[in-house]
């Protein structure tokens, strides 16, 4: 029988507590895959604001209580409360630190539309709160799994003289979900880290062009690395253009840095159960998938045709998700036969761009400005067509949950996207969608064009949405794949 392992998943959003984006579903979903495999896992995250602590039932507990921590000269005092993955065993510790959690926002203050001035003190205190949690459960244990830069110290802290006694068996993995982000900050920012002074000399572990980085810090010090997917894991370390700087560092890590295709928490995004959609269905009733595109139109105002496909997008509005070419596009757009509705909240270039082309064809385009997850439920059931025309995409979650909902993907062949849709042109026997290769705006426009022309073929279309719906995109298959790494990392 395979070992059991004790692995605390340390990230800064959880679903169903806090989201930003992709990072907090996996999180979300991962542990409860991993506990499913017999696995001890816990959680740890911030107490932020936004996490409703009444309606989670988070509990205190004396003895989590008034955990001191030291980050640089300062002694900062966390409390610990604990909470579950819904229909889980799985327990989430949430540190509760008020003056660096409980505040409006995760990581970028909404007056200004700022990064936080003390994001470098929370996420230096957060891996601390990590150790000082296992310290005071004495529970130490075999894997700590960090998530993106604001945990990416725990590996260099695991390996300090001030932690090493306690985690000397204690391997750390560290996933990138996005290379975009990563906790850079000013050289002086290191008086929070007073005993690695010396890691800060140029070219040294924590520096990057002069700054400290507390992404290089886990890419370092972590004893295996994973991207989540395939492709990406590729595209990080071959050019500058994906790799953002790392690629040289992540080239020497090539050894132990892989990609681990993300799956979908296959129970909350499942048309045949959802709550928030007009009407269930499943892959042997898609007829009444229509009623969810009615009822959809209903909402936004668009008037119903059948012959005419209604697109949808989803998205953090970032230069990544490829506004900038649907930018490019958006007046031959307006003359094709197509309806778009657009949810998304992110910079304000885009929020603009998008209100802007909403009011000026509201028949065709509907832009909801802002995050709504029920919204983004209704939209991946009620829509033919998902657009993903990512710059670069790490995995891309929305092209696999419009799959489940017999909704076809559109994407640029990138990242996780060229490792989950196959272009029906291409393939016509196991196309599941269309693909472009090019990050070109006339090129998304022909693709565009050619999944106009493909709806027209209802046969065709239904086989793809029947493809799509058949899938297997359950965390399963890529929990053993985590589990793998994990055996790998304890065996260094
Ligand atoms: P990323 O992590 O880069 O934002 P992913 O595709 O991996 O992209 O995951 C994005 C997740 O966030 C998906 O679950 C998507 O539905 C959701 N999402 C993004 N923007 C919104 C929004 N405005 N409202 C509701 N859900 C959103």
């Amino acid at each position: 029988m395979r070992k059991k392992y004790r692995v605390l998943m340390v990230s800064p959003e959880v679903v169903p507590f806090a989201k930003t984006g992709g990072l907090a579903d996996v999180c979300g979903a991962l542990p409860h895959a991993l506990g499913g495999l017999g696995h001890d896992v816990r959680v740890l995250m911030p107490l932020y604001r936004e996490v409703d602590a009444k309606a989670h039932q988070l509990r205190r507990s004396a003895a989590l209580k008034d955990v001191p921590i030291r980050v640089g000269d300062k002694e900062i005092r966390v409390d610990f409360r604990i909470g579950r993955l819904p229909e889980s065993k799985v327990k989430v510790y949430f540190a509760e630190q008020p003056a660096l959690y409980d505040r409006d926002g995760l990581y970028v203050d909404p007056e200004t539309g700022q990064d936080f001035p003390d994001n470098a003190l929370r996420f230096v205190t957060l891996p601390r709160a990590a150790l000082a949690l296992c310290e005071r459960l004495d529970w130490i244990p075999d894997i700590i799994h960090c998530h993106d830069w604001q945990t990416a110290l725990i590996p260099l802290m695991t390996k300090s003289d001030e932690y090493r006694t306690s985690f000397a068996r204690t391997r750390t993995i560290l996933t990138i979900h996005n290379l975009g982000y990563q906790g850079n900050f000013p050289p002086e920012t290191i008086e929070l880290l007073e005993n690695h002074r010396h890691l800060l000399q140029p070219m040294g572990p924590l520096e990057y062009f002069g700054d400290l980085s507390f992404l290089k810090a886990g890419v370092v010090f972590a004893d295996k690395l994973n991207t989540v997917s395939p492709t990406y894991a590729r595209e990080i370390q071959a050019s500058e253009e994906y790799g953002y700087g790392f690629q040289d560092i992540l080239q020497e890590r090539s050894e132990d840095l892989v990609g681990i295709l993300n799956g979908l928490d296959v129970n909350v995004w499942n048309p045949e159960t959802d709550p928030d959609i007009a009407v269930n269905y499943n892959r042997d009733s898609l007829d009444k998938k229509v009623e969810n595109k009615k009822a959809l139109c209903e909402r936004v105002g668009f008037s119903y045709d059948k012959s005419v496909p209604l697109f949808g997008i989803i998205s953090r509005l970032a230069s990544q998700k490829g506004f900038d070419l649907l930018s490019e596009i958006r007046d031959s757009l307006v003359a094709l036969p197509i309806q778009l509705v657009l949810l998304g909240t992110g910079e304000e270039q885009y929020e603009t761009l998008l209100r802007e082309m909403a009011a000026r064809s509201p028949r065709k385009f509907h832009a909801v400005i802002g995050f709504n997850n029920k919204l983004a439920h209704r939209i991946e059931a009620g829509v033919d067509c998902f657009l993903m025309p990512s710059r670069y995409e790490p995995c891309g979650l929305n092209q696999m949950m419009s799959m489940r909902y017999g909704t076809i993907p559109l994407v640029r062949a990138t990242g996780g996207l060229a490792d989950t849709v196959i272009d029906i042109d291409d393939d016509p026997q196991r196309g599941n969608g269309f693909a472009f290769s090019q990050y070109d705006a006339d090129v998304f426009l022909e693709t565009i064009k050619r999944a106009l022309k493909t709806y027209a073929n209802r046969s065709r279309w239904r086989d793809m949405q029947v493809r799509g719906m058949s899938q297997d995109f359950s965390w399963a298959a890529s929990a053993k794949k985590y589990v793998e790494l994990y055996e790998q990392a304890l065996q260094k």
